[in-house]
Formats: structure tokens, sequence, C-alpha cells
């Protein structure tokens, strides 16, 4: 069995490449933390998600069954991660002056179409954190009862002092950093570290739109709490790898241990992985600066495989400047790519055979470099040699130049890069083209030509797009 060859990741917690594991043979469990669906997914987020694509990938390739579960926040992440703050969903809503349902609702579906456009394969599972609020209330109670947490105001707070190994993901020290954030301390908590399970629905005049019964009185849950919980409904109490960006290291992922640990007495999780964030022209993203960027519109410009390969280009625990040579180098590098897998299509072979030695090594140094925590890098660069040796052995026989090509599209695959639907065109132009089309479909269908417009669906369908009529104007996809 392939997964019997070693595989080393990172694991946050010893900081240091480990031998990976999982419970069960030949099984992985993995959770990673998904969008908090108030706004678009930036191109952050979507870093993050398509390294996470590229785990599960590979580790599919090597022969794991993979159960991957990510969330959707529709509730409970405040705007400040030490509880201060507003719900950033009820916030957004008010200033759109829409319910903060319908908001999840639209955002939820915008992402998967980013998602889709990426070519990240969507989790085997995709809970709501609000589907799951009678499991959260029973885990408060048990961490009530086990001493862990104390209610204030309608308010459930963890205790960490409680939890002995508090912030041992984080390294906290912390008598010291009690001592410098004392200023900040909240009233009702014991201590500053303490964070909330459970949310009074009522602060001053407001009241949280999302908001349900429980023991404390009406409220909502914290957001910590819910990750803990559907990672742990989905996959047992303890899992293989859970997934998320460095900024959940100090507070979030310590918070989800502590809950989960203090309820079960289990290892929560036996192999914590982060990627790492991207910059903007070497400042760091943020909406303030105006330097920041969504998924949807660098697709819509450039085309998903542009954007795919230029987000997973880089290792995942460095961080990415994304300046324009990261999408220049993606475009010379995807049309380095078409341009060999054309050569081969376009060759009448000859008889040499000495590509299939290249072809043997390609895959091997591809795995070295992937079982090395996922060394994208350097899987490319071997890639890339690859590609040299390819064009330059246009004489072999057709079946080894076939199978060369295929093994080519294989690896690539493996990183999300899918060359073998696009046939060698370049997205901005398939997008292009699909444009025309469906302006001459909605040209037709207005002067009552359906015949026409049928036919245009049918003829797409046939060839693997669908037409969906959004609500805001059509759509197309590959199916
Ligand atoms: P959020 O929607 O903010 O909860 O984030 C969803 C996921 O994206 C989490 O795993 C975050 O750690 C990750 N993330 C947020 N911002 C960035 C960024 N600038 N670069 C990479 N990952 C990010
Ligand atoms: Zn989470």
């Amino acid at each position: 069995m392939l997964f019997l060859v070693m595989l080393k990741i990172y694991n946050t917690m010893t900081r240091e490449k480990e031998v990976f594991t999982p419970l069960e043979e030949g099984h992985v469990k993995i959770y990673t933390c998904g969008q908090t669906v108030y706004e678009k997914c930036h191109i952050g987020n979507a870093r993050t998600y398509s390294a996470w694509d590229v785990v599960i990938r590979y580790l599919r390739y090597k022969g794991y069954k993979v159960l991957h579960v990510q969330n959707f926040t529709d509730v409970g992440h405040l705007t400040d991660d030490a509880d201060q703050g507003e719900d950033k969903i009820e916030k957004r809503a008010r200033e759109e002056k829409i319910n903060p349902w319908e908001l999840v609702e639209r955002e939820i579906e915008e992402y998967w179409h980013v998602i889709d456009d990426l070519n990240i394969n969507r989790p085997n599972i995709s809970p709501r954190a609000t589907s799951l609020i009678p499991e959260m209330i029973i885990l408060i109670k048990i961490l009530l009862d086990k001493g862990y947490a104390y209610e204030v105001q309608g308010n459930v707070y963890y205790d960490i002092t409680k939890f002995k190994e508090y912030g041992k993901l984080a390294r906290l020290k912390l008598d010291e950093e009690q001592a410098k954030a004392r200023v900040a301390q909240d009233p009702l908590k014991k201590n500053y570290f303490d964070f909330a399970l459970w949310l009074n629905a009522r602060k001053g005049d407001q009241v949280h739109i999302m908001r349900w019964n429980s023991p404390w009185g009406e409220g909502y849950p914290g957001w910590h709490l819910e990750c803990s919980i559907m990672a742990m409904k989905y996959l047992g109490e303890t899992i293989d790898i859970h997934g998320g960006g460095i900024d959940h290291i100090p507070t979030h992922h310590p918070n989800e241990i502590a809950q989960a640990e203090a309820a079960t007495g289990k290892q929560f999780v036996r192999n914590w992985m982060h990627a790492e964030f991207i910059t903007l022209n070497g400042k760091k993203m943020s909406k303030s600066l105006g330097n920041y960027l969504t998924a949807r519109e660098l697709i819509d410009e450039h085309g998903g495989l542009v954007v795919r390969m230029g987000l997973v280009s880089g290792h995942y625990r460095s961080t990415v400047d994304w300046n324009p040579d990261v999408l220049a180098n993606a475009k010379k590098n995807i049309e380095r790519i078409q341009n060999s897998l054309s050569l081969i299509k376009d060759s009448p072979g000859g008889t040499k055979t000495n590509l299939n030695q290249a072809t043997e090594e390609v895959k091997q140094s591809f795995e070295e470099a992937m079982d090395d925590d996922f060394n994208i890098p350097k899987a490319l660069a071997a890639i890339h040699e690859f590609i040299r040796q390819i064009n330059s052995s246009l004489d072999n026989k057709k079946e080894i130049l076939n199978r060369a090509g295929e093994t080519l599209t294989e690896l690539l695959g493996v990183l999300g890069l899918d060359f073998t639907k696009r046939k060698g065109m370049d997205d901005a132009k398939i997008n292009e083209l699909m444009e025309l089309i469906i302006t001459i479909r909605e040209n037709a269908r207005k002067g009552k030509n359906y015949e026409l417009s049928d036919q245009i669906r049918e003829k797409l369908r046939a060839v693997g797009i669908q037409i969906e009529d959004a609500e805001n104007g059509p759509r197309w996809k590959m199916i």
C-alpha cells in the first residue's frame, strides 16, 4: 500500500515534522476551520482552503480514505477574538439592512461558486454552526458540571485556570500574558484568557437576532465551541488532522483544545496544521488599507486555473506575497504545461524509449517532495524538469509520450490543477467565449426564439457545460 511510505507532516503542537500515522490504519479524519459567512472569500481564505485541498488530494493519492469536515461559521464569531465587539454576521446584516439568515444563505451560495471555480473539492460534510445548537448546549452543561465553566449574567465562560495545559499549542506564558493584558480585562470574566461558551442574546438595548433558548436564557454559542462540536460530532473525540490559518494558533485552537479535552478527557487532535498568511505587495492584507482582494474578482479576471496555480505555488507554511509576479508566473507556468501537452498530442511519435525512465523518476521526486510536509515548490520543480524532458523527447514512441502526458496531468491533478477538462484553452478565454454564447442565448430568448436558446443549452450540456439561471443572470459551470 502506498500509504505505508513515510509521510511527514509539521505538527504545530510539537513544532516538528512528524511521521504521519492516523488513528485508524488507512483512514484519515480531518477537520478544517471554514468560512465565517458574512463576506466574500478573499484570496487569503482561498489560499488556506487550497492548501487543505492539496493535503487531502495527496492523502487520497497515497491510498488513504479521507473524511473531511469543514464548517460554516454562521453565528457567534465576534469582531474580536477575545469576545469583545459584535457578531460579524449580525453587524454586517444590520449594515446591509437584511436578515442575518439571508446574508448567510447569500454568502454560502457565493462561496461554493468560488470553491468550485478554484477546483477545491467540496468537503464530505459542511455543517453550519447553527445546525448543532443542542449538542453545544450539552457540552456546556458537561463543562459546568465538571467545574471548567461558570455563568455570569446569562453568559457562560470557560475558566482557563481549570485546564492545566491551557495554551500549550500557542506556548502561551499565561502569567506574563495576563499581566500585560490586565488593563483590558473584561469585568465579567475571572481571568483574561477566559472565553465565552455561550453569550446572552441581550446586550444593552440590542437583541441578537440569531438566538436560542438555553438553561442560561436566550443566547447564542461562542465561536470556539462551535468548531469543537462540529469536529467531534462527525469525526469522533480524537481526530487525525485539524487545520486552520496561523491566526488561529493563539486563541481559537487553544480554546478548541480546552473545551474538547476537558469534556472528553481524551486527546482532541493528533496533528495540528496551520497555513501561513497572504500579504499584498508586502503589506498585511487588510480592508482598511484597501489592499484586499476577493477570490471572485481574481477568478473573473484571470480564470480559476491561474489563480489556483498562484495560490498553491508556495509552501503552505511560507507567507505568499500576492504581488503581480505571482499571477504572471502562474500564467507562464500554465502556458508551459499546456504547450507540452499539445506537443505530445500533435507528435506522431518515433521509436525512442528514453522518456520511460523520466516518467518513473518524476513520480518518485514528486512523492518525495510531497512526503516532506507537502513541499509543493519542490514537487512543481520536479514537474518542470519533467516537462523539459518531454519537450526534448518527442521522438519517443507514441504510447510512451501518451503515458508521460497522463502522468503529468495526474500529478498536476494532485495539486488541484486540472489540465484534463480544458483541452488547452486558457480559462480567461473560456470565460470570454461563454459570455458571448450566453449573450446569444439571452438574445434568442428575448426574441422568443426558444428553439435556438434550447439548442444552445443542450449543445453545451452535451459537452459538459451547464447553464443555470441565477437571480443576477445566467451562470455556467462544468458538469
Ligand atoms: P475566517 O472566515 O476569517 O474565519 O477565516 C477562514 C479561514 O481562512 C481560516 O482558516 C483563517 O485562518 C484563514 N485566513 C483568514 N485570513 C487569511 C489570510 N490573510 N491568509 C491566509 N489564510 C487566512
Ligand atoms: Zn475553527
